[in-house]
């Protein structure tokens, strides 16, 4: 019985030829190329063969037949499909995102709160995606976002190019083995056209840094504040590198602080330590030559582990438990004193009161600063900021034996600031261990436009350490993308072998034609003809032209210092081609129980 359904779906262009019932009815039906052949050969065999009637019996079995051969054979053609279908449906999603002026999403969460992004990362995380292959492609913004930071919309729309390509190459019959090979080969010479139309980037040369920072910055909501959000940026990366010796930037050394007020003119690089608590005892809100100790333990009355009552029958017990109590804390204060602090970060307790009235009011007497509920998290970006980092490690200090001077860090001011009429910080500033930590305060007039500045500064930052990474830049504007799509096509032509291997590598060129397209899209122009006329140029061997957004048309794009780290692209380029072969190599779903 199985022997009469075992034809494959393209095999019906070199099977022989089926005789004139099957032609009658193919011309009948020749509608759908990928319908009419099948329901041409079932109706077919199953004419000719009384048996065949047992085949939908076997189908039931789990798909396979007593012989152990496959019999729905168009099934991974299927899956194949709707795979692709699914994660070009998230590709065209972020698509109109993509470049300066690419539009923005509103995303609405199920409780109601709205963000408003040009990140593609960002959309694509917050995107419901119940499709496992829609979900790759999330995965795959994230993995963009991890390695380069920048170019998350890029690396989407290149991914749904590419299977976009592979939807027309499958169609012609293409086996998918092959398809999945040539983008390899070619994914390989793309990553050598880019590194030889790279040029090197010194860390010294501030400029430079400062344009693919504003290149980063440009396409984003807040871009109307680049020229002050990409020198932060570059300054903040270079305050926490060694330029000379670097090879990597420890984001975490660069805390990003959000406070709600203001407008995003008011963001400000703090070199230091910048908290959002307030100081808990309003008396001393400045201190010059701080001494800084971090307590993980509290300043008010011990209790015990179980619940307990005391019942206190006349008032000289009464005055021996206060007596007590006092002394306790008096005790704990004075200590800290001796130690020479005069500014004293509490960690959270969820135990009991971190800091009694008692003691704050002790504390306030000493003229010791005091800021409570620090967070946990926190403790290891303000050890490494202001504590005593270089001289014996950086532990907070867990209990009142161990508070001595030489575990204080040290800080030329700490000042609780007043933000113009928006609420308070304290910063401590001149730290002891200068370059290791910066802080940013990002200001904004609401929660959507904070959020968004965050993310821009974030993107701006990752940028400058692929930089520091990778010490290569090249231009931007499509101009990197184009210059792939003809060198590549060039090589598709040289590929031996099979023709479906040149066909697949230059369906792959092709497709990288999509960023400038969308870029020409998205800013109103033809993409048709500003494509074309791209092409042209690059053809000719004028690997810097690019689509000039800002004036509407085609220029040198480094003329118009649009750069953008070498990292950056490679990334998009390797991470969009391995997912969209990961895709066309999957030919079946299976969910589990
Ligand atoms: P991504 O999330 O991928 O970084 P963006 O929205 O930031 O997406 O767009 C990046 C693309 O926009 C890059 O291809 C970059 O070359 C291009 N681009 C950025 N600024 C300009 C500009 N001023 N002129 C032309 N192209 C630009
Ligand atoms: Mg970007």
């Amino acid at each position: 019985a199985g022997s009469s359904r075992s034809f494959s779906l393209p095999a019906d262009r070199d099977a022989p030829d089926p005789g004139p019932e099957s032609v009658s009815i193919r011309s009948r039906t020749a509608a759908g190329p990928l319908r009419t052949p099948l329901s041409a050969f079932s109706i077919l065999h199953t004419a000719a063969m009384p048996e065949a009637k047992s085949a939908p019996k076997a189908s039931n079995m789990g798909g396979r037949n007593n012989g152990g051969a496959y019999v729905d054979r168009d099934k991974p053609a299927q899956i194949r499909y709707s795979n692709i279908s699914a994660a070009k449906a998230v590709a065209d999603a972020v698509r109109t995102s993509l470049g300066p002026k690419g539009m923005d999403k509103m995303i609405q969460d199920e409780k109601g709160d709205v963000t408003i992004t040009n990140d593609g990362a960002t959309i694509l995380k917050q995107m419901q995606v119940l499709h496992p292959a829609a979900k790759m492609l999330v995965e795959l913004s994230k993995a963009q976002d991890i390695e380069a930071g920048d170019g998350t919309t890029s690396v989407v729309v290149i991914a749904g190019a590419l299977l976009d390509a592979c939807y027309k190459l499958l169609q012609k019959g293409i086996h998918p083995t092959i398809i999945s090979e040539s983008f390899q080969k070619a994914v390989e010479k793309g990553v050598e056209v880019l590194t030889a139309m790279s040029r090197p980037v010194q860390l010294s040369d501030r400029e430079t840094l400062l344009n693919s920072a504003t290149t980063s910055l440009c396409s984003k909501v807040v871009s109307q504040y680049s020229s002050l959000l990409a020198p932060m940026s570059v300054d903040a990366v270079m305050r926490v590198i060694d330029p000379a010796t670097a090879t990597g930037v420890d984001l975490q050394d660069i805390k990003i602080i959000k406070k709600l007020g203001g407008t995003i003119d008011d963001c400000e690089l703090v070199e230091g330590l910048v908290l959002t608590q307030r100081v808990a005892n309003s008396g001393v809100t400045r201190v010059e030559k701080a001494k800084i100790g971090l307590i993980q333990f509290c300043l008010s009355p011990p209790k015990t582990d179980m619940d307990n009552q005391i019942v206190v029958s006349d008032y000289a017990q009464m005055d021996r438990v206060l007596r007590e109590e006092r002394a306790y804390i008096l005790n704990l204060v004075k200590q800290i004193k001796k130690a020479g602090c005069n500014v004293l970060f509490i960690q959270k307790s969820i135990l009991r009161d971190a800091l009694s009235d008692l003691a704050l009011h002790f504390l306030n007497k000493m003229k010791i600063m005091v800021v409570k509920d620090i967070e946990r998290e926190d403790i290891e970006f303000i050890c490494k900021a202001s504590l005593s980092y270089l001289t014996i490690g950086t532990k907070p200090i867990a209990h009142i034996d161990h508070f001595t001077p030489e575990m204080l860090g040290s800080a030329e001011l700490a000042e609780e600031v007043s933000l113009d009429g928006s609420g308070k910080l304290i910063k401590i500033t001149g730290c002891n261990s200068p370059g290791k930590t910066v802080s940013i305060v990002v200001r904004g007039s609401n929660k959507l436009v904070i959020e968004e500045a965050e993310r821009s500064i974030h993107d701006a930052l990752c940028v400058i350490r692929c930089l520091v990474k990778k010490r290569a830049l090249i231009a931007g504007g499509g101009a990197p993308e184009i210059e792939l799509a003809v060198r590549l096509a060039e090589y598709s032509r040289t590929l031996g072998g099979m023709e479906a291997y040149c066909a697949s590598a230059w369906a792959y060129s092709d497709a990288l034609e999509v960023i400038p397209s969308t870029l020409a899209e998205n800013a109103g122009l033809n993409p048709i003809s500003t494509v074309t006329e791209l092409r042209n140029r690059h053809a000719q061997g004028d690997k810097m032209a690019g689509i000039n957004v800002r004036k509407g048309g085609i220029s040198n794009i480094l003329e118009e210092l649009v750069v953008q780290p070498l990292l950056v692209s490679i990334s998009a380029l390797t991470l969009a081609t391995e997912t969209v072969r990961s895709i066309l190599k999957i030919d079946d779903v299976v969910n589990t129980r």
